[in-house]
């Protein structure tokens, strides 16, 4: 069948597998070679390729809930299971997962490999700074549990290991304790990328924080944005309430969207310099997955699909770096209207995790062949700059690129050859990037 991840290019032709245990994938990774590698996929949420390969093993059915540990505030799941549904399930206890990334339907398969990020990075680290354990089928066939005292290594290779480590079956997750449904959120003017970044500082203490960046402004009004900070309220009920917005039935034009989120950004920054800053109250979903509501809205960037193009800049160099970038993008006048910023946290021990201390922007670019040139010239940037690009986000990243922007990536490929030495997992992003191939 053809497959594609969440920015609708690659597409490829793909045999997909959905095992129902360890003995299922054991019997299915038992078949002797030559045959394609394998790549595990959850939700299908990565936006380029690292979730395709000829063969695909997908986590469909690893969707079970194995245990509740109530003192401890820790779940044990099956690697198929969407957030959304942990959610579900543990916010009317008062639970809450610490870091989420901006959609709730990824799986936690999928947010393990990835080691998503949410907007508290600064504050609480990264999706697997809060995994206890996992399992993982190897290549062999095995099945490894490993934590930070046990296989140590295997772990954190596989936490941000994109796949390429072994099949993620179950993890146990630790939870945080909120008491409302509610975020309180403060909304902040910015003059342009110099003073968010300030007001970033200034309000590190907030546990959540997000600048929405215009990218079309210039001059001094460079960067001008709205930062978002928030914390959970402390009243309020603990209900889930499923929200269900609109789908977008069919591919449109990219510049409908460029002109719709324009417009609504425009329109608040106004209010807010009028206001100087503006503080409401809304419920937790709203908050972390204002996207999530609208269905299919990667459709919006027109058949042909778009590129996510997601980088880190170190603290020191992170200014300098973002206002090139974002004059780039300005000038060339072909990137997303709006833009991401948020601030990172210290790096943690996973060799292939993304974040690391400074600055990161995303910007969405609809795919086409003018745009492919434009972002070697961004990777340049990033790279000089002591940077690195996220690989949930990468459909084209050249291997001396990635290699460049992860130095540990020598030590991921020793452990990668032990654990799999015939290349049973590869993607075709891995192949790409001269991890695998
Ligand atoms: C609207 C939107 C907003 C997003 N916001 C953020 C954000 O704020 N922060 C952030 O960090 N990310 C964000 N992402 C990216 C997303 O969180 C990651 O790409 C995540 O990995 C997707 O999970 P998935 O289940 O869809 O995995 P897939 O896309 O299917 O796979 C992603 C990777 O995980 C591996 N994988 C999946 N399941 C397993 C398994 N069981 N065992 C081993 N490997 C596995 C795959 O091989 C692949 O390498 C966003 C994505 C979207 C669409």
């Amino acid at each position: 069948m053809e497959l594609y991840g969440w920015g609708r290019y690659p597409r490829v032709e793909a045999e997909v597998l959905e095992p129902l245990n360890a003995d299922s994938l054991h019997a299915l990774l038992s078949v002797k070679r030559p045959k394609p590698a394998f790549i595990s996929r959850g939700a299908g949420k990565s936006y380029g390729d690292s979730a395709l390969a000829d063969r695909v093993l997908s986590s469909r059915f690893l969707d079970s809930f194995i245990a509740l540990e109530e003192d401890n505030r820790r779940v044990r799941c099956g690697a198929g299971v969407a957030l959304a549904e942990i959610l579900k399930v543990s916010v009317p206890r008062g639970w809450f997962l610490p870091v989420l990334p901006g959609t709730k339907f990824v799986t936690v398969g999928g947010a393990i490999a990835a080691d998503v990020h949410g907007k508290n990075h600064h504050r609480d680290g990264s999706f697997c700074d809060h995994v206890q354990e996992l399992s993982l089928v190897l290549a062999s066939g095995e099945v490894l549990v490993c934590n930070r005292q046990h296989n140590s290594e295997v772990f954190h290779a596989t936490c941000g290991g994109m796949g390429l480590t072994g099949v993620i079956l179950d993890a146990t997750l630790d939870f945080k304790k909120v008491s409302s449904v509610l975020v309180n959120r403060r909304s902040l003017p910015a003059r342009n990328l110099e003073h968010c970044m300030e007001l970033i500082e200034q309000n590190n203490a907030s546990t959540y924080s997000v600048a929405w960046l215009d990218c079309l402004s210039g001059g001094s009004s460079l960067g001008r944005s709205i930062l978002h900070l928030g914390e959970h309220a402390v009243d309020g009920k603990l209900i889930v309430k499923s929200r269900r917005g609109p789908s977008v039935p069919f591919s449109t034009p990219g510049f409908l969207l460029n002109k719709f989120t324009m417009s609504v950004f425009n329109s608040a920054l106004y209010n807010l310099r009028k206001k100087g800053e503006k503080i409401s109250s809304t419920n937790y979903d709203a908050y972390f997955f204002p996207l999530d509501n609208i269905g299919n809205w990667n459709r919006l960037y027109g058949a042909k699909g778009f590129l996510q193009y997601q980088f880190v800049l170190p603290g020191e160099s992170a200014l300098q770096g973002m206002r090139k970038i974002v004059q780039r993008v300005s000038a060339a006048g072909k990137g997303s209207f709006l833009a991401v910023l948020k601030k990172f946290g210290a790096a943690n021990s996973n060799l292939l995790s993304f974040p690391m201390a400074g600055y990161t922007l995303t910007l969405d670019f609809k795919r086409e062949e003018q745009i492919f040139p434009l972002l070697d010239e961004l990777d340049a940037l990033v790279i000089n700059h002591g940077g690195r690009h996220y690989l949930a986000k990468d459909a084209r990243l050249s291997e001396a690129v990635f290699k460049a922007g992860y130095p540990n990536w020598e030590k991921f490929l020793a452990l990668k050859k032990l654990l799999d030495p015939t290349g049973v997992f590869a993607s075709h992003q891995s192949n790409r990037i001269g991890l695998t191939g």
